[in-house]
C-alpha cells in the first residue's frame, strides 16, 4: 500500500506540520481499533546474565563492569504475587541468555506461574531458542514471547553482533515461534550505530511479511561499557515516525511506548502513545536488582517499588485523556477466538 519512497520520505521527515500529519493517523488507527485503552504489563527482568555478546547491550557476556544476579524461582512468583495484587494480568520475563535457566528450569517457573494464576498471560523475552524449547515453554503454560529483531538488514546485523549470531536463525525463531501459536512480538532500535533510513525501510517491510502481534521500537542508548559507547543515542522524532509507521503498517498491533522512550525524553512514553503506541511495560523486579538489569545508560525508574511504577503511568496516561486498561490485552485475533 505505501511505497518504499513514501515510508523513506516519512522515516526522515523533520517538518513538523509532516510529523503531526503522521502522528495524527496513527491515532486515528489506534482509537478505531483500541479507544483510549492502554494496556498494561509488568515486567520482571529475572537474570542479567548473558551469554551473548551484542555490541550495543550494557549485559552482555563480556562486560566485567556488570554485578550479575538471577532470581530465583520463588523471587520471580513473588513478583507475579505483587503484580498481581497491583493487578496486573500480564506477566513478562525477561532476560539475558542465562544458561543457568535451562528449558527444564523455565517449564517449571512458568508452570509454577500458570498453576498459581491460570487466567493471566505469561511473556517469555529469553532469546534465541531451538523449536523443541520453544514448544516445550509453550507446553507448559507461555503465551507469548518477544524478540526483537533488532534489524531487518544483514549487513546493518553483522555489524551490531559477533560473528556468531545470525539475522537469519533470528528471523526464523520468529516465524517459529508463530507457528507454535504464541502471540510474538518482534522489533528493533531507531538510531543505532551504522543504521540507514534504507534499513527502517527493511524493517517495516520485515513487519509486514511477519505480521508480528507485537511489535518493540525503541531508541538505540549508548551503554559506557560496550563498544557502541560513544556512539549517538537515536532520535526522539525518529523512534516516535517509526511506531508511527508501525501502527499504519500494522493496523491492529500491541505496541507499547518503550522504557527506553521514557529514558531519553521525560515525557516520551506519553508522545509514544500519542504517535500511535497502546501498551506500557511497567518493572516488577525486585528494586534491589532494578540498577543492574543495565542494558544502556541512565534507565529510569530503577529507584522506585513496583506499586509507584504504576501509580505513576496511570497518573501520565490520564493526563493526555487515555484509560489505563489492567487487562490480558491480547491481540484482538485472539480475543475473537476466545469468544467463539
Ligand atoms: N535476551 C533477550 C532480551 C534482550 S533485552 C533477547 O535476546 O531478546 C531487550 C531489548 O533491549 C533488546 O531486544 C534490544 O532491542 C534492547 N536493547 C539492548 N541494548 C540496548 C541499548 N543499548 N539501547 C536501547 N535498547 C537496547
Amino acid at each position: 500500500m505505501y511505497s518504499d519512497a513514501e515510508l523513506l520520505h516519512f522515516i526522515t521527515t523533520e517538518d513538523p506540520a509532516e510529523m503531526e500529519e503522521l502522528f495524527s493517523a496513527a491515532r486515528e488507527i489506534r482509537a478505531g481499533h483500541y479507544g483510549k485503552d492502554v494496556y498494561f504489563r509488568g515486567l520482571i527482568e529475572f537474570t542479567n546474565y548473558c551469554k551473548n555478546d551484542c555490541f550495543y547491550c550494557g549485559i552482555r557476556g563480556s562486560n566485567k563492569n556488570v554485578k550479575r544476579y538471577r532470581l530465583s524461582a520463588e523471587e520471580i512468583l513473588n513478583c507475579c504475587r505483587m503484580g498481581d495484587l497491583l493487578g496486573y494480568k500480564t506477566f513478562v520475563l525477561q532476560g539475558g541468555e542465562d544458561p543457568y535457566f535451562t528449558d527444564d528450569r523455565i517449564v517449571e517457573i512458568v508452570q509454577l506461574i500458570r498453576k498459581e494464576y491460570p487466567d493471566h498471560a505469561i511473556t517469555l523475552s529469553i532469546g534465541e531458542k531451538s523449536r523443541q524449547s520453544y514448544e516445550a515453554y509453550f507446553e507448559a503454560g507461555a503465551n507469548r514471547y518477544l524478540l526483537r529483531h533488532e534489524t531487518a538488514n544483514d549487513d546493518h546485523y553483522k555489524k551490531m553482533h559477533p560473528e556468531a549470531m545470525k539475522l537469519s536463525e533470528r528471523k526464523e525463531c520468529l516465524y517459529i515461534l508463530k507457528e507454535i501459536g504464541y502471540q510474538v512480538g518482534a522489533g528493533f532500535m531507531v538510531g543505532s550505530p551504522f543504521q540507514t533510513p534504507e534499513c527502517l525501510l527493511e524493517d517495516l517491510r520485515f513487519l509486514e511479511d511477519l505480521k508480528p502481534h507485537m511489535a518493540g521500537i525503541g531508541p538505540f542508548i549508548p551503554q559506557a561499557d560496550t563498544p557502541f559507547a560513544h556512539f549517538r543515542q537515536g532520535s526522539l522524532n525518529q523512534t516516535l515516525r517509526m511506531v508511527a509507521l508501525t501502527r499504519l503498517l500494522l493496523p491492529d498491533a500491541l505496541i507499547p511506548a518503550t522504557t527506553a522512550l521514557g529514558t531519553i525524553d521525560p515525557k516520551g512514553r506519553e508522545k509514544g502513545l500519542l504517535s500511535g503506541a497502546n501498551v506500557v511495560m511497567p518493572n516488577l523486579s525486585p528494586k534491589a536488582v532494578r540498577k543492574l538489569y543495565a542494558l544502556y545508560d541512565n534507565k529510569i525508574c530503577t529507584g522506585d517499588e513496583a506499586a509507584e511504577c504504576r501509580l505513576c503511568m496511570e497518573g501520565r496516561i490520564r493526563g493526555y485523556g487515555f484509560e489505563p486498561k489492567m487487562v490480558r490485552g491480547d491481540h484482538p485475533s485472539l480475543q475473537l477466538v476466545a469468544m467463539s
